[in-house]
């Protein structure tokens, strides 16, 4: 299940990339480049200057250098370099499509979407710059408050969904005052250095954003560990996720966490079990079920049961999986064979443990098909470790409560889907869930740009949205008062 490898010698264009640093593009100090595959056809798709400890330093003091010179701009000023940035984005959306298509193995519906919610979040942020508001404070004093930004943050982004979570780390990191430092994944670097040109030509003043492609753990090492550093926001891995806040909780620095999940999707007896299945198979199967809200466990209740896995499988069945350039293709590849690999394990162990395969479940590299396992139990690995594949695991529940409870069995807790069409009875259900995300009536895998966006359990905590959500994170209180009487103190 190897992918193939063509390099240079093949004659295939190779694009390059550099680092993007203060304003401008540069070579890594020690020269180092790491290669960039296309996912589909195993191809070298670029080379890129690979970040060491000494880019980050110098990505690092750029932000920092250029904290002054974006806050001091005006609110109106900052408002507009985040308004053509996203206009900037909107008129190279096609070239973006490519590169999500070529570097991720998006398909083409999945890119054209993410492009287009990515400018919508820029836009979103740019509309909270003049917002970022304090609080007066009852006192026998003039007391308030005033939310200042905390200086230099860092991003830390994964390959999936590439920029659009970059998107939304910049664009909230910026529009709440504070420059940063972004650490793309190194399977989709080409993507983020770019959106670092867009907020250039924008008019971002030089080093309030840099984007430094690089292996994770020196550089995270150093991001937690760097006086400069004020804040962390990582979406990725629960296990690189727990590394990191251990660095991050010994340094005292700010950090908000985006990582797994183990989604439920719960169909209750009388659901629309068409429109239920419709929306399941949608969240389990975008992006080959590489999204962190993919409906990976299908809770359904008893009675109806065997006709909702019937409908998964029938409706799965008919995904066609290929090509991602193809317009009819609804499944590309799997980001590299290791993860096809995993897929594949976490399927036939499960199998092996007892469950029934409805569906798929032959990878053809890099290719996996959307695949329905049904009569998956606790323990068995499709109910506990995160997919990350195009793989829904059915689970019988006996009743509502029963459903529940085999809900809140994880250790993730993102988002889920209650599918009812009693209202009271799914609202219930949505305030006992542990998740930080319930959808009624839809699927799991949901988001705009103004909303608590977030987990618990080992799903991270922190919550990333407009309008309020991120400030916690990207910003600091300040408590200021003024004395309106003359006071009396004791010596
Ligand atoms: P995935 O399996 O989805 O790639 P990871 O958690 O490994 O998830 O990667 C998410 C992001 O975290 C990537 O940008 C990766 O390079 C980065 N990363 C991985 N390990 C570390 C680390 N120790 N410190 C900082 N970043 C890391």
């Amino acid at each position: 299940m190897k992918l193939e490898k063509i390099n240079q010698s093949s004659g295939i264009a190779v694009r390059e990339e550099g680092l993007f640093v203060n304003g401008e593009m540069r070579a890594a100090v020690s020269g180092a480049t790491f290669d960039d595959f296309n996912p589909t056809t195993g191809e070298l798709y670029a080379r890129v200057a690979d970040a060491g400890v000494e880019d980050a330093s110098m990505a690092i003091e750029a932000a920092q250098a250029a904290t002054r010179t974006w806050q001091q701009l005006t609110g109106s000023e900052r408002e507009n370099v985040l308004w053509r940035a996203a206009s900037a984005l909107e008129e190279q959306s096609e070239e973006f499509v490519e590169v999500l298509i070529d570097e991720a193995g998006s398909t083409v519906s999945k890119a054209r979407s993410e492009v287009s919610k990515s400018v919508d979040l820029v836009r979103a942020a740019a509309g909270d710059v003049r917002r970022v508001e304090g609080k007066t404070t009852p006192s026998a004093k003039c007391s308030f408050s005033i939310r200042q930004p905390v200086g230099v943050v860092v991003a830390i982004t994964p390959w999936n969904v590439p920029l659009t979570l970059a998107a939304k780390k910049v664009a909230l990191g910026l529009s709440t005052g504070n420059t940063l430092v972004l650490k793309p994944s190194p399977l989709a670097p080409v993507i983020a250095v770019m959106l670092g040109r867009v907020f250039d030509e924008a008019g971002l003043p030089p080093g309030a954003l840099n984007v430094i492609p690089g292996p994770g753990k020196p550089l995270g090492d150093l991001f937690v560990a760097h006086p400069d550093v004020k804040a962390i926001t990582f979406t990725g891995s629960t296990a690189t996720g727990k590394y990191l806040a251990g660095g991050a909780a010994a340094n005292l620095k700010r950090f908000g966490l985006e990582l797994g999940g183990k989604n439920p999707a719960i169909v209750l007896r009388d659901a629309d079990l068409e429109r239920a299945a419709q929306a399941i198979v949608f969240s389990a199967f975008y992006h080959s079920g590489q999204n962190c809200m993919a409906a990976s466990r299908v809770i359904v209740e008893g009675p109806c049961y065997e006709e909702m896995v019937e409908r998964l499988g029938s409706r799965a069945s008919n995904l066609k999986v290929g090509d991602p350039r193809s317009p009819e293709t609804h499944l590309g590849p799997i980001i590299n064979d290791e993860q096809l690999q995993r897929v594949h394990r976490l399927v036939t162990d499960s199998i092996n443990a007892g469950a029934r395969l409805v569906c798929g479940g032959t990878p053809d590299p890099p290719f996996y098909p959307a695949t329905v396992v049904a009569d998956v139990r606790p323990g068995m690995s499709l109910f506990e470790e995160e997919t990350f594949g195009p793989v829904a695991a059915v689970i019988q529940a006996e009743d509502a409560a029963d459903a529940l409870q085999l809900a809140n069995n994880s250790r993730y807790g993102l988002s889920a889907g209650i599918f009812t069409r009693d209202i009271q009875k799914g609202l219930k259900l949505a305030q006992q869930l542990e998740v930080g995300m319930v959808h009624i009536n839809d699927s799991p895998t949901y988001t705009e740009p103004t909303v608590p966006f977030g987990g618990v359990k080992e799903s991270g905590y922190g919550r990333e949205g407009t309008g309020g959500w991120a400030w916690q994170e990207m910003t600091e209180s300040k408590w200021i008062t003024v004395l309106l009487e003359e006071k009396q103190f004791p010596f």
